[in-house]
């Protein structure tokens, strides 16, 4: 399906700058764009999928997509599969900021740009990044949890290390933690990385962070809700759970049935529909050679790269129904099922 463009992407990208958006008819031929995904494990992933296709395709154009289940050689070699198939952009989330470095030098010399989706592509040329504020999302926890626990000690249960967004989410975090932790109002007891993000990998952390300390912590900060759902279960078998607040991310349904219960304090809801229309539109408008306009600017160890950051929102219990419902994210039915 991604053949159409010959083994050449660029001459169609260049040859078309006047396109108008949401066509796909009449003389102009469709953009494809390849989607290189790394993982579908997180449930937020597969609303990632669906819609950035919906989003392409409302847009035009042809949509590939891949997913390399955590693999960087298989990333890599997915992206050079789309790049000789002709794809005429690459949108790419990384699995590994520095590995996927790769896949943007073997575009570039084959005139294909590259989007990095969500998370950032360390130490290369990538053309832009479409993401939200992601040391927001740490900022929106810390300060969540720290009008509840002002003083007291700490666990932070990080993300994936390979993943720059796990450390602009620590980064978040440390802004809003490190004047208390000065102060000497908050100790820091526990900081680990989450390997891959996986739950089971958070639940070791989590029980070494409770046998470390002996069972005394006053709140939890998890980098998503996956781990947070480990953490809680970890909570849970110290007999802990809904007595010591936790902080997660993603507004996954479990997490938001978790807020009901009262066993997780607050979630950060990322409207994954806004960033798959940004991207979608960023993308074909990169593969037709046209401007594009990117507010913010960040460092990925290489280059200043134009960068647009939309803006994470704190859930708790009292605006699940403003934000997560009403947005249809989940359904009111689903939030609420006991
Ligand atoms: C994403 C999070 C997600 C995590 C694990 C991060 O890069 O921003 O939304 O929970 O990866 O997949």
């Amino acid at each position: 399906a991604a053949c159409e463009g010959g083994s050449n992407g660029k001459t169609k990208s260049i040859a078309s700058p006047s396109a108008t958006e949401g066509g796909g008819g009449g003389e102009e031929e469709p953009i494809t764009i390849g989607f290189s995904m790394d993982t579908l494990l997180e449930e937020r992933w597969l609303k990632d999928r669906d819609m950035f296709r919906a989003a392409g395709e409302a847009r035009g154009a042809n949509v590939v997509i891949m997913e390399a289940n955590g693999d960087d050689a298989k990333q890599i070699s997915q992206a050079e599969t789309m790049i000789s198939q002709g794809v005429d952009i690459l949108v790419i989330a990384p699995h590994n900021a520095e590995a996927t470095a790769a896949i943007v030098k073997k575009a570039h010399s084959a005139g294909i740009k590259v989007l990095a989706y969500d998370r950032l592509i360390k130490n290369s040329d990538v053309d832009l990044y479409v993401s939200f504020d992601n040391e927001m999302v740490g900022e929106l926890q810390a300060r969540a949890i720290t009008r509840l626990v002002p003083k007291g000690k700490y666990v932070y249960i990080g993300g994936a290390d390979t993943d720059n967004n796990a450390h602009l989410f620590k980064a978040g975090v440390f802004n809003v933690l490190q004047p208390l932790i000065d102060r000497g109002d908050i100790t820091v007891v526990y900081d680990q990385w989450t390997k891959d993000w996986t739950p089971a990998n958070a639940l070791v952390n989590m029980k070494q962070a409770l046998d470390a300390s002996g069972d005394q912590i006053d709140a939890v900060i998890a980098a998503n809700d996956a781990t947070a759902g480990s953490v809680i279960e970890a909570l849970a078998e110290a007999g802990l759970a809904g007595k010591i607040p936790v902080a997660g991310q993603d507004a996954d349904l479990a997490a938001a049935q978790r807020i009901v219960a009262g066993t997780q304090t607050m979630t950060v809801y990322k409207p994954i529909k806004l960033l798959a229309d940004k991207a979608a539109d960023l993308a074909v408008k990169l593969a037709r050679g046209e401007d594009v306009q990117a507010d913010k600017k960040l460092n990925n160890g290489k280059i200043e790269v134009p960068s647009v950051l939309l803006t994470p929102i704190a859930v708790d219990r009292s605006n699940l129904e403003d934000t997560i419902i009403s947005d249809g994210f989940h359904s009111r039915e689903d939030v609420y099922k006991k």
